[in-house]
């Protein structure tokens, strides 16, 4: 683990949507789409959140950068609640946080050039020159791989791995110190996922950045993961070192998911642990164990009580009742 200071601390944080149903639309439910997270990412350390998808994990990003309002819990960065700041306060501490969208298309006005589409961070969050912010602009355009007669270009003229590079740099140009990476190469070919990963690597080097990086690929997570956790149904099951994880999965749902990558020997794929059934609905969670109806090892307890996350070698934990 790095050895640099804690710069965000997530503490048991949940985020319920409303269901409305009736001709009143009443609240009739709530998706428990993060039910309780805990973890914490230091300075320059990149945390993987990996899991299946509806998991919860890129609406943790979100309630993280309090884009979704948390139900409950606390988010500190740099030793600071975010939960108690109003909303021109937190916008301003967006400068420091930023978000990595899986789709650029969608994510960039494509009737802005590139160089409007990286002004107006500046704008929103500084008093620049115009002098200043071309100088910026030209910055983070060579940090990406941008050269400057792309910048007069607009987002349809991109390919995607390009478009890619102009949505980090639109991120990053603030100079935050900390990014939410949600699926950030999966809408890519997988020649370009390399570049992107390395060039999210650079960055963080340069920049001194750490990052929040969502993922249902586990090849990718491991990649560029200093640590992961690993979400099932809104809570994480088991988070560690990236290598002590993969090494030694002690949680049986990261067992399972980590014996469905495709493996390089065809003998080895006979030890894939197949899932039974699908996940359960986030609006009605079973009791106990979140993970108990498709776990071969469930006990009696598992369905009645959610177990307690335990430390079992250092900075590696898990929930599951097999090491009470
Ligand atoms: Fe399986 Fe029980 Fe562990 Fe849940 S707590 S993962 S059901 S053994």
């Amino acid at each position: 683990m790095s050895e640099h200071t804690v710069l965000l601390d997530v503490q048991h944080l949940q985020t319920y949507f409303p269901i409305k149903g009736g001709v009143v639309h009443k609240t009739v439910g709530h998706v428990h789409a993060v039910e309780d997270v805990s973890f914490q990412i230091r300075e320059q350390e990149t945390f993987g959140l990996v899991g299946e998808s509806g998991c919860g994990k890129s609406t943790t990003g979100r309630t993280i950068l309090r884009l979704i309002e948390p139900t409950g819990g606390k988010i500190f960065f740099d030793g600071q609640d975010l939960c108690q700041l109003d909303r021109e306060a937190m916008r301003q501490k967006r400068r420091d946080m930023q978000l990595v969208f899986q789709d650029p298309y969608s994510s960039l006005n494509p009737r802005m050039t590139v160089r409007r589409l990286l002004e107006e961070p500046l704008q929103t969050h500084f008093t620049l020159t115009q002098k200043e912010m071309n100088e910026q602009v030209l910055w983070i355009a060579h940090a990406v791989g941008l050269s400057p007669e792309q910048l007069e270009r607009y987002p349809h003229q991109f390919s995607g791995g390009q478009r890619q590079r102009v949505s980090i740099a639109r991120a990053l140009i603030t100079k935050p110190r900390f990014v939410v990476a949600d699926e950030p190469v999966s809408a890519l070919d997988v020649s370009i996922q390399a570049q992107i990963l390395n060039l999210l690597f650079s960055l963080q080097e340069e920049l001194k950045l750490s990052y929040l990086f969502i993922s249902h690929d586990l090849n990718v997570v491991r990649h560029i993961s200093n640590r992961i956790g690993v979400m099932y149904l809104g809570r994480i099951m088991e988070q560690g070192n990236t290598e002590s994880v993969y090494r030694n999965p002690l949680h049986p749902y990261t067992r399972a998911l980590l014996s469905a990558i495709p493996k390089l020997d065809p003998l080895e794929e006979k030890h894939r642990i197949q899932l039974e059934g699908d996940v359960p609905s986030p609006a009605n969670p079973p009791k106990g164990c979140p993970f108990h109806d498709r776990c071969s090892k469930c006990m009696e307890i598992c369905k009645q009580s959610v177990p307690e996350e335990k430390e079992l070698e250092p900075g590696h934990r898990v929930s599951c009742h097999l090491y009470d």
